[in-house]
């Protein structure tokens, strides 16, 4: 019973998966269900919200790139102090709660005020990238490294990635908070010997309703996201495994997914 392992003053870090409520993990939706109250991203899709029961109390501790509401060690003195109180505390996070999710500070926050904390894995946004476009991040011949990494530039910082390991030929990169430094990753990426015309895929709003797929190369990947929203949560998939198999190659494609239905609640 799910009881058994969520007791009350016990937190889980849930992942939310990408959007798409159906993406979720069984799991995810019976801890949600359980929650006393649920702290969750900004990320986090609408419809897997919908599936906070009502007793639930819901808490936006959402981050938006350089619009902090709370600041992380707020959120982990939130919900360690729910804890405390005695409540069944979720903990919800878009995509994958171990991939670019401050989960281990959250983690360590929990088990130094000895409040037990489990873990839920969600998709991660690059699983449901390659997925919307019916493509593979791996391929047995070609691309036998995948490399997940976050392109989250601050302002006048610049990044601090090992560019020659990112620019093997047979890395895909999965390149998470990438749109705003997207034309400097391609410039350090070529500046390292990586083929201009490697394949892009950039997917915003992957598994919603507003999914867009947009296609090219790394030469033109500036361009590619000039017209993605700054709100728009957006990964860009780099190499070989996301070359198109349809004769289309270097032609940016920006394909507008029909509506999907809404998922009864
Ligand atoms: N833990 C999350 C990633 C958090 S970092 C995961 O595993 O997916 C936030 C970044 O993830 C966004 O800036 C974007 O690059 C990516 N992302 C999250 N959800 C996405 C979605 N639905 N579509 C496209 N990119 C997404």
């Amino acid at each position: 019973m799910l009881h058994d392992n969520f007791p009350p003053g016990s937190v889980w870090l849930v992942g939310a998966g990408p959007g798409d409520p159906e993406l979720l993990t069984r799991k995810a939706e019976r801890l949600i269900a359980t929650a006393d109250v649920v702290f969750h991203d900004a990320l986090v899709g609408a419809g897997v919200l919908d599936l906070i029961p009502a007793h639930a109390e819901r808490i936006s501790v959402g981050k938006r790139s350089g619009r902090h509401s709370k600041d992380q060690a707020t959120i982990d003195a939130l919900i360690v102090a729910a804890a405390k109180a005695g409540q069944r505390v979720v903990r919800l996070k878009g995509g994958d709660p171990a991939v670019f999710g401050r989960t281990a500070e959250e983690v360590a926050a929990c088990t130094a005020a000895g409040v037990r904390v489990r873990i839920c894995p969600g998709v991660t946004a690059a699983s449901a990238a390659t997925a919307a476009a019916g493509l593979s991040l791996t391929l047995r011949d070609g691309a036998r490294q995948l490399t997940f990494v976050t392109a989250h530039a601050r302002t006048g910082v610049p990044l601090d990635l090992d560019w020659q390991a990112l620019a093997s030929h047979a890395t895909t990169l999965a390149i998470y908070m990438g749109r705003a430094a997207a034309g400097m990753v391609a410039q350090q990426l070529m500046a390292r010997g990586r083929n201009p015309d490697t394949p892009v895929l950039v997917v915003v709003n992957a598994s919603l309703p507003n999914e867009r797929l947009i296609r090219g190369k790394l030469s033109s990947l500036a361009f590619l996201v000039e017209t993605v929203g700054h709100q728009d949560p957006t990964i860009l998939i780099v190499g070989e495994a996301v070359r198109p198999g349809d004769g289309r190659d270097g032609v940016s494609l920006n394909r507008q997914l029909p509506q999907r239905q809404p998922v009864a609640s």
